[in-house]
């Protein structure tokens, strides 16, 4: 493959820009294990007064938050509900199950992308001792890129509350969720426990993500941060990139979803195509696998990066690529389909 000139790939992909570097740079520092790092504590202060929650803390990754999360809703042996394709079930390694002995209990998806209310219900396990004990329920929102509606989280909010459940939000692209509904984020993620957001995704930070949510549970996830070894140093130096994210780079993720709408335009004139339009950042395109092998490698060696497999494309928009990146890569797709 040669380089990638137009790399829409993941939103993961972002380089810091200019300006969050200066604010890296700058940034005050102390020792954060002791508490002492004033720029974690902002962050960390400014994120749970965004979300309306007690407290936040700041973390290396989200597969981490999501793990701490967990770890601090469930004890040993315990349980937790998720979906099927949930990233926090299926694409962190099984790290529940392994560093924190919780045992998930997948569901099923439905062609929208949420769970049944019933499928959940049905599967909350009660005392009986043959069961592990459920504790938790975890939903994704956005979900790749699609976003669930405010009234289906409500709903399971209740399921949750009807059994004396806890609830977590894998809110890695909440911010691009809140976007596209217009929404602010207090009243997206009211419903729930903790929440977890990237900043290293659509909002351009190098490193890092934030669990928010209740004191006690953030407080436990403290400590289990510093179990799994996540307890950082001088760690203002990346939170100063996420503070400087939170001021930038929220407002302007439209311009991410107009951008992979102009993408789903442009590919949807291929009859060839199955494009699914995008609620946010992230597009679908479905096609038969022998055409999408062609299809992804001749991209690729015209410098234009997507991930594909078994006849489906991702393309992700993002901070680095711009409208001159869609205008050229849907160039491309012209001359892959009329040669
Ligand atoms: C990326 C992502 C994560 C994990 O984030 P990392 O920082 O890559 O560990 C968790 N959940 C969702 C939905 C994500 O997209």
């Amino acid at each position: 493959m040669n380089a990638i000139r137009h790399d829409f790939r993941s939103d993961t992909v972002t380089k810091p820009s200019a300006g969050m570097r200066a604010a890296m740079a700058a940034a005050e520092v102390g020792d954060d294990v002791f508490g002492d790092d004033p720029t974690v504590n902002l962050l960390e202060q400014r994120m749970a007064g965004m979300l309306g929650k007690d407290a936040a803390l700041f973390v290396p990754s989200g597969t981490m938050s999501n793990l701490l999360a967990l770890m601090s809703h469930c004890g040993r042996g315990d349980e937790f509900i998720a979906g099927q394709d949930a990233h926090c079930y299926k694409y962190e390694a099984g790290g529940a199950a392994v560093l924190g002995s919780i045992q998930p209990q997948p569901i099923a998806h439905q062609a929208d992308g949420t769970m049944a209310l019933g499928d959940i219900e049905a599967a909350i396990k009660s005392g009986d001792n043959h069961f592990a004990t459920t504790r938790v329920i975890a939903l994704e929102n956005t979900f790749g890129g699609r976003v669930l509606p405010v009234d289906y989280m409500t709903a399971v909010a209740d399921v949750a509350a009807r059994h004396g459940l806890g609830l977590h939000l894998d809110g890695a692209r909440a911010f691009n969720a809140c976007v596209a509904l217009d929404l602010d984020i207090k009243d997206f993620v009211a419903p729930f426990d903790t929440v977890s957001i990237c900043l290293s995704k659509g909002l351009g930070a190098p490193v890092g993500s934030v669990l928010v949510g209740r004191q006690d549970l953030i407080e436990m996830a403290r400590r289990h941060r510093k179990m799994l070894g996540g307890g950082l140093r001088q760690s203002g130096i990346l939170a100063a990139a996420g503070l400087h994210a939170l001021e930038h780079n929220v407002s302007r993720l439209a311009e991410d979803h107009r951008r992979a709408k102009a993408l789903a335009e442009g590919l949807a004139r291929h009859a060839a195509l199955r494009v699914t339009m995008p609620d946010t950042n992230i597009l679908w395109v479905d096609m038969a696998a022998d055409l999408g092998e062609r299809f992804t490698a001749y991209l690729g060696e015209h410098g234009v990066g997507v991930t594909g497999r078994y006849g489906q494309q991702r393309w992700v928009t993002h901070l680095d690529v711009d409208e001159a990146d869609v205008t050229q890569a849907l160039a491309l797709v012209d001359r892959f389909f009329a040669g």
